[in-house]
């Protein structure tokens, strides 16, 4: 009898897993690549909202236990995938620098804005209206990182990369059972997979398509992470991450023409030097109605979980909402409302 099977080895799936691993817990975690969401990922930790110049809910906390397990992580594996990376908001308009300074007067922005700008970032990158640094950011080789955990978890004979067939579960008083496999728990985490789930799929998941290009610029020699209408960020040497686009509507996992050429003009807009397209990459969001993350026990099976919704914002959440979920399930602390699936049981019943 296991204490956890864990579906889906994404951010969620992989966080959930490492923390059971420090706890000494037994655990066997599915995963297939039918979602790439975290692989796909900038992989940007960056708690300010740069559109609005707000502070993402809960992100300077959330910011503190990251780097803390991120690191932890690093030191477990004894791989290095978690890089402080400068991020530079380019600004449209006088307006846009007024909002800025009036952000950082907020007690709790404060921390994260400076109040300095800086006329140029680089000599190829274009901005009439300077720009402003945000403070504490960083960014995670999260492919990197996933490889990495899987590798160890494979090694401990602990992974099986194989589909999970919901049909092949069942329930019982003292746990779940899945084609021999026994359990006292399950944790599903499959991103925007969930739409599948026959248990969990009642939940508000809308999902949101983001698709990056990638370059390489010989001669950009950009350090930095810099925001316009688009991130263009440092990924190696002389190649840059350009994105991402949101759509609503389409939900196939395939890179778009469309949004290729949405993203190009957007970076002939920032940069002002030849580049070349190498790659393109697109992934579903496990996007929310409220936005707010989707994590807690089910309405009527008490040995079913899940730890999804993390929206575009899975890593600098993924760590804290990982260690909520695991001290509900194992020492009963509650969870946050505004996190807890029990916000959408009426629509559960409804459905039932
Ligand atoms: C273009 C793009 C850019 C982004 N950039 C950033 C960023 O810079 N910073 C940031 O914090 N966040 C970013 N995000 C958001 C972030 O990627 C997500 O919040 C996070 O990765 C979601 O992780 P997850 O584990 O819930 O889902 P996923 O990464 O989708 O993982 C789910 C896993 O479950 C597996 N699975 C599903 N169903 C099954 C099944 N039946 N059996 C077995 N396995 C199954 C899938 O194959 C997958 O491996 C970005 C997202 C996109 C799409």
């Amino acid at each position: 009898m296991k204490d956890f099977i864990i579906v889906g080895s994404g951010l969620s799936g992989s966080c959930l897993a490492y923390r059971l691993e420090r706890l000494g817990r037994s655990f066997v975690v599915f995963n297939d690549h039918s979602q790439e969401a975290s692989k796909v990922a900038g992989g940007l930790m960056n708690p300010v909202v740069l559109k609005r110049f707000t502070l993402a809910a809960k992100a300077d906390e959330q910011l503190e236990t990251a780097i803390e397990f991120y690191s932890g992580m690093e030191e477990h594996l004894g791989k290095k995938f978690l890089n402080p990376l400068e991020i530079y908001r380019r600004f449209s308009s006088v307006e846009e620098q007024n909002n800025w300074f009036l952000a950082a007067d907020n007690k709790r922005l404060a921390p994260f804005l400076e109040t300095e700008l800086v006329p140029q970032v680089n000599e190829h990158i274009q901005g009439q209206h300077a720009f402003g640094k945000v403070l504490k950011t960083y960014r995670i080789n999260l492919r990197y990182l996933l490889d990495s955990y899987s590798n160890h978890l494979q090694e401990k004979g602990m992974l099986k990369n194989d589909t999970f067939d919901y049909g092949g579960l069942s329930i019982n008083e003292s746990g779940v059972d899945y084609k021999g496999i026994k359990a006292k728990n399950i944790i599903f985490c499959e991103g925007f997979g969930l739409l599948k789930n026959p248990y969990f799929n009642y939940l508000p998941l809308r999902g949101n398509k983001g698709e990056y290009i990638y370059i390489k610029a010989p001669g950009l020699n950009l350090e930095v992470s810099v925001k316009s209408s688009v991130f263009i960020i440092p990924v190696e040497e002389d190649t840059y991450a350009v994105g991402a686009t949101y759509s609503n509507t389409d939900k196939t996992p395939n890179p778009t023409a469309a949004a290729r050429e949405e993203l190009l003009e957007k970076l002939r807009n920032l940069i002002s030097i030849d580049f070349e397209v190498i790659d393109q990459a697109a992934a579903i969001r496990p996007t929310t109605i409220d936005r707010r993350p989707l994590i807690g026990r089910h309405p009527r099976y008490s040995s079913l979980f899940t730890c999804n919704g993390f929206g575009s914002r899975g890593i600098l959440i993924a760590p804290s909402i990982s260690e909520e979920l695991l001290n509900f399930i194992n020492e009963g602390k509650p969870l946050d409302p505004d996190t807890n699936i029990s916000r959408f049981t009426k629509k559960w019943h409804k459905e039932s």
